[in-house]
């Protein structure tokens, strides 16, 4: 499995049209236990990643362009999400810098410090039905032979059951049981992208 700046970049766009068409499912997720607002937020963050990378012919550095990537995604998401998904991209900057492409222990290590930046940032850890517990599962599935695609879905299934102890939908209590995690939802689309530029 490796990770290229095109791959990224790649990745990114997928996303930011994925996104587009599960807005409003985002939406009404967030409806459901939080305030309304998740997929309007991811969107507007990943159009303007869109742009962003549509301003530039390519990029050669993971470390430039996960870093421009962080930068948008602060400035434009908002909310709780918007500094938590900055943030895995400043971290992937951090580890990835000056490389055009990673595999095995620094592809692991870039993915485990943004793991790490969104615990530290969130002030949480996984099982309080939030994004960790997609992104978690996930960089430790980078260590074992399990097919990403499968951990994601399996990730997102757990999630789902679990009851909110973090973020707006704790406010929600038991009610949140059953409910997926519009921040879960958003991380999969992401990771599945990410699963598809890995497995080449
Ligand atoms: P807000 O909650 O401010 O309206 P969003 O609706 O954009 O922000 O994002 C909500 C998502 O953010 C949740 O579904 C959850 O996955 C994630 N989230 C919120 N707070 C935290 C936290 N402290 N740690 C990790 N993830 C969080
Ligand atoms: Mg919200």
């Amino acid at each position: 499995m490796k990770l290229t700046a095109e791959g990224l970049q790649k990745a990114l766009l997928q996303t930011a049209e994925q996104i587009e068409q599960q807005k409003d499912e985002l939406t009404d997720l967030d409806r459901e236990i939080g305030d309304g607002d998740h997929g309007i937020n991811m969107s507007r963050g990943f159009l303007a990643v869109k742009k962003e990378l549509e301003n530039k012919d390519s990029f050669e550095d993971l470390g430039e362009l996960s870093k421009l990537v962080g930068m948008t995604l602060i400035k434009t998401v908002g909310g709780a999400s918007g500094p938590l998904f900055g943030t895995i991209f400043v971290k992937f900057a951090a580890k990835w810098n000056g490389k055009d492409a990673v595999e095995g222990d620094e592809l692991y290590n870039g993915f485990k410090e943004a793991v790490d930046g969104i615990a530290a940032r969130g002030k949480s850890q996984a099982g309080q039905k939030t994004m960790l517990d997609v992104w978690e599962p996930f960089t430790e599935a980078l260590k074992s032979d399990e097919p990403l695609e499968t951990v994601i879905e399996k990730a997102l299934a757990n999630t789902k059951e679990l009851k909110a102890t973090k973020g707006r939908a704790s406010y929600f209590g038991d009610a949140s049981k059953g409910v997926q995690d519009p921040g879960a939802l958003s991380s999969s689309i992401l990771l599945r992208q990410f699963a598809e530029v890995l497995n080449g």
